[in-house]
């Protein structure tokens, strides 16, 4: 039997301690304790039992937007020059040295990294153009299954240097899709200008359509940019800045009836747009049903560089998102390559970096960011079955913290980390246990 009882569990949500009953893959009853006598004819006999002691437990960690085929690639790339453009263009020269094997080892170190940090699901987008062709797809595509016994790997073929801007980009992408990538990406921000963004996004819904996928865009990067140069009054009477990428994702979204299949990462651009502006913006996004992924790290890392005085970082304005309804999360981007060579796996460092970024300041306001870490993340990814109730999957993470307030406290062990119901990973340190007396201490 692969029945298993975790104990004196407490739910990130708050409440009494819980009993989890897990057997099957599957999460069968949550009990406050009192009654777990009760339910303990519903368990087998030889069940293994941990006890939790009151320690966190939360649904695995959800990553929703990440690069694992550059990840780990800080040595051997470094960011010397401090621009995002100048980034970009070493990190394009450095795809042509890619190999399968180069690829796959980054890719699985950073798995692995992950899945020590809790993590059980990842949406990552992967280069393909000319330069690199399918080389990563594949590396990443082999991944997916043999590390699916401890991670939803979803896999977004992505145009990273445009799509009519290096011809060849678009057959590849259709290869990727008929190979079986998931979703299909764009990179709106790279366009020279409204016209071209507007062909790339068309081109880019054309390819969903075809191969009825969902579709992850990144979109205005540009703090830069004026967005108050191209304003016209829309069909729906409100008036967009034309040149903020997401204002077309949008509508394009509704005439493609796409609602729900459409994320829009990065949208540092609308921290530029006037508020009035703004909200019009955040209001078509939720009519979209388009759903918004900040990365604040590699936002707070590479937007501003060039500003003498009142540095911009280009986060996006997620608690307006959130007021106007719209669906969001938080994804790390890149971890350890020369976008952000201090990107890391770790979901609640990422998260603490997040709210700090966000300006939410409250034990509640950590509550949301925890959110969309979790729930949020994997309702866009359309993972069935998330979260702690009976019923949903068994993925779940102990952590080394009683509270949330603990998390803050630095590099938090995790115990635990369940995927459907079964240990992955190497096994945690198991806390002290000490025997035959105190250890010595110093005096008071
Ligand atoms: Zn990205």
């Amino acid at each position: 039997m692969d029945d298993l009882l975790i104990e004196g569990a407490r739910l990130w949500t708050g409440g009494p301690l819980r009993t989890i009953h897990v057997a099957g893959g599957h999460i069968v009853s949550v009990t406050p304790e009192p009654d777990r006598r009760e339910r303990s004819a519903d368990v087998a006999a030889g069940t293994t039992t941990v006890r939790l002691d009151g320690r966190l437990v939360f649904p695995g960690f959800v990553n929703v937007h990440a690069h694992l085929d550059k990840a780990m690639l800080a040595a051997r790339v470094p960011d010397e020059t401090g621009t995002i453009d100048e980034v970009r263009r070493t990190m394009a020269r450095a795809k042509s040295s890619f190999t399968h094997d180069d690829v796959r080892e980054r890719a699985a170190r950073t798995l692995d990294r992950c899945i020590r940090h809790g993590v059980t699901a990842v949406r990552t987008h992967v280069d393909v153009d000319p330069t690199v062709g399918l080389v990563s797809l594949r590396a990443l595509a082999e991944l997916k299954k043999e590390y699916e016994h401890a991670i939803d790997l979803q896999i977004v073929a992505f145009p990273q240097e445009g799509i009519e801007e290096f011809p060849g980009t678009e057959q590849l992408l259709r290869q990727a899709l008929a190979d079986g990538a998931d979703l299909v990406g764009g990179h709106a921000s790279i366009a020279a200008g409204t016209a071209e963004l507007r062909r790339q996004v068309d081109m880019v819904f054309a390819l969903a359509e075809e191969f009825d996928v969902d579709v992850d865009f990144h979109a205005d990067f540009g703090i830069t940019e004026d967005y108050g140069r191209e304003v016209t009054r829309h069909r729906d009477g409100r008036d967009y800045p034309d040149n903020l990428g997401a204002v077309h994702i949008a509508e394009r979204t509704v005439s493609a009836g796409y609602q729900g299949r459409v994320t829009v990462g990065h949208l540092c651009g609308l921290d530029m747009v006037a508020p009035a502006l703004r909200a019009n913006v955040c209001d078509l996004l939720r009519t979209a049903g388009v759903a918004v992924v900040s990365t604040p790290a590699s936002n707070l890392y590479g937007n501003g560089r060039g500003d003498a005085v009142g540095a911009r970082r280009g986060v996006t304005r997620l608690t307006e998102l959130m007021a106007a309804g719209v669906d969001v999360a938080v994804g790390t981007d890149n971890i350890r390559d020369a976008f952000n060579p201090w990107g890391n796996t770790d979901l609640i460092q990422n998260a603490v970096i997040a709210s700090l970024a966000c300006h939410l300041v409250t034990e509640q306001d950590f509550m949301t960011m925890l959110e969309l870490h979790t729930t949020a993340p994997a309702k866009i990814m359309g993972l069935a079955g998330y979260g702690l109730a009976a019923g949903d999957e068994a993925s779940l993470v102990v952590l080394e913290a009683r509270s949330l307030a603990d998390l803050l406290d630095g590099d938090v062990a995790r115990r635990l980390v369940l995927k459907r119901g079964r240990s992955v990973g190497p096994p945690p340190p198991a806390p002290l246990e000490v025997c035959g007396g105190p250890l010595p201490g110093v005096a008071p």
